[in-house]
């Protein structure tokens, strides 16, 4: 491909102001001509503020004006893109609430006229005075003659390079707008945008760039708007998502290289005197893959190095068991351990299981929560700051301030993923460098972990214990519910107990959630299970109902346990078979397969009712993949193909910015590329300290921002 190679790209222009990003994300839109308060109020509400952002609000799509059709030329069910001026518009249907439910634009192109019709967007219609140029594709139908039936209509007007000039409008770009700012504004506004930036900085080290043939940031920038054909606008695509990709994880690479430079950590001799007896007194031998990660974890924790470890394993593979024997490691080295579960119910849990499975070894393990009276808090923290506790479970209680501990050498967080990362940097800091079990049921891909964990070591357990069975998963119309509950009777008959989860009413734990909760919990013991008795466990309760409602349903004297998501997570009652999931629809994927991971863990085939009406495609689609598959990996997979990946990757939980272009099941390739890529370098410049660095330097510290701020700390 005939791009100029970055480095001759450099020396044409070496003479030439470059301005970095970092210049442009401080300059306001409203320097941009044209841009009043309206238009500046319409581009905040499509995340623009800055000239940066004006010029990275890159096009959704082209429209390709190559394979225009004339008018004339139209035949019945062809797909085909038209384009036209507009003669007249005039709303389509029966209002409601006052708004058309579409509108027909009547176009010319010089060979005939076209009725156009479109559905919904009515707001648009607004922008379709006569004369204005459009191009329309969608699907031509015979309907009292011939008409488009449009799936889109994108004004081509005179504004901007897309229709003049020497490539004149083959690429007309189509930009994420709304209803307050029209595709043909931005085009124009974008286009001057450019021209205000002048030569954009390329952060990225040439060599890098004429390695990869890839073009330099500023043409890539420019060919991503308005390119002059298909190869040089994918070659543009294909640099942005280089360009984010290699951000993050050169920030990743620079991060674990200097904690791996400059930490001292615990080196954990552990001789087995707790661990053995822990082993051997469990009423199951271990699987052959918790054996190799405890391995993994144990070998890890003797080195000086701090672990920085993720654990993933699917719901019920047993990663407690895992966690319990790197407690108990930190302990026999003289250390203490903590471990922080996203729930109190979870807490708890914990708790009690591993007081039961540790009580005849000499150690303490207490429990720190929010709801625990002062009394018992203190007591509480005085033992673990003298050091009498040796195992702390807790809560986000564990990481509030006057919480001290005497030696904390481990912590595990548990369902990690429901922490912010700056959670786990609280709860790290502490102890003294401690070593760091971080465990997941991986709501994410196996092959994307590297890009959200890039500087963890993984391990993985990859088996479940002998003899699940997997879980019978069935959608059920709410008119045939009364069938699933019959189901479910004859689980509650052979002995064996059942989950029904209430249907997530907006916040998870609001007041009418409650209700709702009640509610469910009236018709079930007095209409449909009036032989059993029924629990009841929801948010709003107190630590200590909470408590007997777990512990009632635990030592079975509740047949069926009514519930609000509070038991999503780590819930653990081997003897319950059946769950099920009232309004399934409204529940996320991932949260689902955490549900249904409640009864996964007897000996008998469990079942799950999923009770919904799934209204939208993707609805339907989650739902059934539930029915299809059993494997979280794969069942994450599914649901970053439906929902897509923007915010799955949300700065809350894993600390890196959302991702802008690129897409990570599309784009693994160069995700590996810049991954090894970033890691080279970084090898090179651990602080990215060179002159040469620098600006790759800045833009790291600004995408990032505070999670790598203390990276860089000179
Ligand atoms: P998760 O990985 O979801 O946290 P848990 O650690 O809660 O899973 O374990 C789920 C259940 O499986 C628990 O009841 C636990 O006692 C049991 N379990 C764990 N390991 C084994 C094993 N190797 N064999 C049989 N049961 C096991
Ligand atoms: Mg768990």
């Amino acid at each position: 491909m005939a791009w100029p190679t970055s480095r001759e790209a450099a020396a044409e222009t070496s003479t030439g102001r470059r301005t970095p990003l970092t210049e442009l994300r401080a300059r306001p839109v409203r320097e941009l001509p044209g841009v009043g308060p309206r238009i500046e109020a319409a581009l905040k509400d499509l995340g623009v503020a800055s000239v940066a952002d004006m010029i990275s609000h890159y096009p959704s799509r082209h429209e390709d004006l190559s394979n225009v059709k004339t008018i004339g030329d139209l035949r019945v069910g062809e797909k085909a893109t038209v384009v036209g001026r507009v003669v007249s518009t005039r709303p389509l249907g029966k209002p409601v609430r006052g708004r058309a439910p579409g509108f027909t634009a009547q176009l010319y192109d010089g060979t005939g006229y076209l009725p156009v019709t479109v559905w919904g967007r009515s707001w648009m219609a607004r922008g379709l005075q006569p004369e204005t140029r459009v191009v329309v594709s969608g699907e031509v139908q015979s309907r009292y003659g011939i008409q488009l039936v449009a799936k889109s209509i994108e004004v081509v007007d005179e504004e901007g390079r897309a229709d003049e000039g020497p490539h004149a409008g083959r690429f007309v770009p189509i930009y994420p707008a709304n209803k307050d700012i029209q595709a043909r504004r931005l085009r124009a506004l974008i286009h001057r945008a450019l021209d205000t930036a002048g030569h954009v900085l390329d952060p990225l080290p040439a060599d890098l760039l004429a390695r990869h043939d890839l073009p330099n940031l500023h043409d890539a920038i420019h060919e991503v708007h308005f390119p002059e054909d298909r190869p040089r606008l994918r070659a543009a695509m294909r640099r942005l998502v280089f360009h984010e990709l290699f951000l993050i994880q050169t920030g990743l690479a620079a991060r674990k290289a200097r904690l791996d430079k400059t930490e001292h950590g615990a080196k954990h001799r552990g001789d087995g005197r707790l661990l053995n007896p822990f082993i051997k007194g469990l009423s199951f031998g271990l699987t052959g893959a918790q054996e190799r990660v405890v391995e993994e974890v144990l070998a890890d924790m003797r080195l000086e190095k701090p672990m920085r470890r993720l654990l993933q394993g699917d719901v019920g593979s047993g990663k407690t068991v895992v966690a319990v024997a790197a407690l108990l490691t930190a302990v026999e080295s003289g250390g203490q351990g903590a471990i922080m579960a996203p729930t109190e119910v979870l807490a708890e849990q914990h708790f009690l299981s591993m007081s039961a499975a540790l009580a005849n070894l000499p150690l303490n393990v207490v429990l720190l929560t929010g709801s625990q009276g002062a009394a018992e808090r203190r007591e509480t923290l005085r033992r673990v700051e003298a050091g009498e506790a040796h195992v702390v479970v807790g809560t986000h209680a564990l990481i509030q301030k006057g919480v001290e501990f005497r030696d904390l050498s481990l912590v595990v967080v548990d369902e990690q993923h429901r922490f912010g990362v700056g959670q786990r940097t609280v709860f790290r800091e502490k102890g003294k460098t401690p070593d760091t079990l971080v465990m997941t049921a991986t709501p994410i891909p196996r092959t994307l972990s590297l890009t959200l964990y890039g500087d963890l070591e993984v391990s993985i357990i990859d088996e479940l214990p002998p003899g699940r069975k997997p879980v019978e998963t069935r959608i059920v119309d709410p008119a045939e519910r009364i069938e699933a509950y019959e189901e479910v009777r004859r689980e509650l008959e052979g002995g064996r107990q059942a989950y029904v989860i209430c249907p997530l009413v907006e916040e998870s734990e609001a007041l009418e959630d409650v209700r709702a909760a009640e509610e469910l919990r009236e018709e079930l013991e007095h209409g449909i299970f009036p032989d059993r008795s029924v629990g009841l466990l929801h948010g709003r309760m107190k630590a200590q109902e909470k408590r007997e409602a777990m512990a009632d349903f635990r030592e079975r004297r509740t047949d069926v346990l009514v519930a609000t998501v509070v038991v999503e997570v780590g819930v653990d009652v081997p003897n319950a078979s059946a769950i099920v999931i009232e309004g399934a629809e409204r529940f996320g994927l991932s949260q689902l397969h955490q549900l249904r991971g409640r009864v996964c863990r007897g000996l008998h085939p469990p079942k799950c009712f999923l009770v919904g009406e799934p209204k939208t495609d993707d609805s339907l689609k989650r739902l059934e993949a539930l029915e299809e598959h059993q494997d979280g990996f794969k069942l994450s997979e599914v649901d970053l193909a439906i929902r897509g990946e923007g915010t799955l990757f949300g700065s809350r939980q894993s600390g890196m910015p959302d991702l802008k272009v690129a897409k990570l099941l599309r784009d693994i390739d160069v995700l590996v590329e810049a991954r090894r890529e970033a890691f080279a370098l970084v090898a090179e410049d651990p602080t990215l300290g060179r002159p040469d660095h620098r600006p790759l330097r800045r833009e790291i510290r600004e995408l990032l921002g505070s999670n790598v701020e203390w990276l860089f700390r000179e």
